[in-house]
């Protein structure tokens, strides 16, 4: 692990319940009959089920219900956007304030990785084997499916090592890489194969498909846009995928004095928070929007502000300057129009949004291929990842005459 990625696990956010408290959190759910926090998650975690198994004591019980329902529960426990979703949508808000459902999660996801829980177990061989690119979360949510109902999976990704976003993206201190890597390690009783270093292109896909009963294509979108800007090809300038990948190798040191991230959404929280976190001494968030229109969740936002980042509103990007080919400054002009600003930096992190990889960016329509996950949703969680990659399983099955199992919640 690299020094980086200890020191941004070090700085983990939040702590965690103990079983005490996380039982007498659990008791303060209403046992809704109709169970809105339930109905609101996209991936089918059942909080409503977990929430009754650990008022009654039975954290087994309740980590089944996860893991079952959500192969990524525990990293999602950490990530996932809880106050739009299961949190914002509890009845114990209108009492005085929602169950804090992600920590209960984190809880018994924490317990079932100290008490190495092997929940996922594979079926009876059917005979079928199915491809899955990339191993982000909505080919993991595929190939779990599909290996619980006795296919063999093999998942061809294009790094060094699966995860997706999870591995690569959201920064440690977020999501620890030893939480990521406790989730894959749940895969390890079932019929799943990973096949690392293992990029494949649009061209592939035919021998693919002759091959497999069925191929799901889940790779995200990993292209970064930019911005059409004097001076973008100067040293000091970067896209926040590559940087946030950089950063968790680099010694913190190299990640730049003076920083400006141009962007609103989540990504560009991550960059901050992370150039914040690796001590960088100077960071600066940059919106073309006004605040209330940021796209970024208000939970990453304020991290962000509270970490003291200022984040100036309403300026548009106009050129970046350098000198002997390094980035010293970059000028803005108000959305006013009147308005201009000039900040320096030594570096330049653009953090305006992904597309799809030009190399496997275009599928033959064929009834056994199927995609899911950013690169058809354009980009949005990873709760959404799963469900995607559940719902096309059930697809596959349909497509290769398999019946799904009654209690695949989608
Ligand atoms: C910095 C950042 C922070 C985020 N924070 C959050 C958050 O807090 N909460 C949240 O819910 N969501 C968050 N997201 C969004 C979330 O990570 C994605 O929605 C989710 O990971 C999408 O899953 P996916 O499986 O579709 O794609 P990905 O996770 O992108 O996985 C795709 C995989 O395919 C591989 N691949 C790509 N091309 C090929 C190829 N040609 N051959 C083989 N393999 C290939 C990639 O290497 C990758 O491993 C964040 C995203 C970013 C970038
Ligand atoms: S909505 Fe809230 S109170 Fe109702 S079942 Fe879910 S967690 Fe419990």
């Amino acid at each position: 692990m690299s020094r980086t990625i200890r020191v941004m696990e070090n700085r983990e956010l939040g702590k965690g319940f103990d079983a005490r408290a996380a039982i007498a959190e659990a008791s303060r759910c209403l046992l809704c009959h109709d169970a809105p926090c339930s109905r609101a998650c996209p991936a089918g975690t059942d909080p409503a089920r977990f929430i009754r198994s650990l008022r009654l004591g039975n954290i087994k019980g309740a980590a089944e219900t996860i893991r079952e329902n959500n192969p990524l529960g525990a990293s999602c426990s950490r990530i996932c956007p809880a106050n739009e979703l299961c949190e914002g949508a509890c009845i114990r808000a209108r009492l005085d304030e929602p169950v804090k459902i992600a920590k209960l999660q984190r809880f018994i996801t924490d317990e079932e990785r100290r008490l190495d829980m092997h929940i996922l177990t594979g079926a009876d061989t059917n005979g079928k084997k199915v491809a899955c690119i990339g191993a982000g979360p909505a080919s993991l949510a595929c190939a779990v499916t599909l290996a619980r109902e006795g296919c063999h999976v093999d998942i061809m990704e294009a790094a060094g090592h699966p995860g997706g976003m999870l591995s690569l993206g959201i920064p440690p201190f977020r999501l620890p890489q030893e939480i990521v890597d406790f989730d894959l390690s749940r895969l390890d009783d079932l019929d799943i194969s990973f096949f690392c270093d293992t990029p494949i292109s649009s061209q592939d896909i035919d021998n693919l498909l002759t091959r497999y009963d069925a191929v799901f294509v889940g790779t995200g979108l990993w292209k970064p846009k930019t911005l059409d800007l004097p001076g973008k090809e100067l040293d000091g300038v970067c896209h926040a995928l590559n940087w946030l990948k950089t950063a968790r190798l680099e010694k913190p040191s190299e990640a730049g004095n003076r920083i400006v991230i141009i962007g609103d959404g989540d990504v560009a929280m991550d960059c901050a928070t992370t150039a914040a976190a690796l001590l960088a001494a100077n960071v600066k968030l940059v919106y073309c929007r006004p605040i209330a229109f940021a796209s970024a969740n208000m939970a990453e936002t304020l991290l962000a502000v509270n970490m003291g980042i200022p984040v100036l509103a309403e300026f548009f990007p106009k050129a970046i300057r350098g000198e002997n080919g390094k980035v010293t400054a970059i000028d803005f002009t108000g959305a006013d129009g009147i308005s201009h600003m000039t900040l320096a930096a030594d570096k330049i992190i653009l953090a305006v949004g992904q597309e799809q990889q030009p190399d496997i960016a275009s599928l033959p329509v064929h009834p056994r291929l199927f995609a899911g996950g950013d690169r058809t949703n354009g980009g949005a969680t990873v709760v959404a990842a799963i469900a995607s990659g559940k719902r096309a399983a059930a697809a596959i099955l349909e497509a290769i005459g398999e019946t799904p199992l009654a209690e695949t919640r989608l």
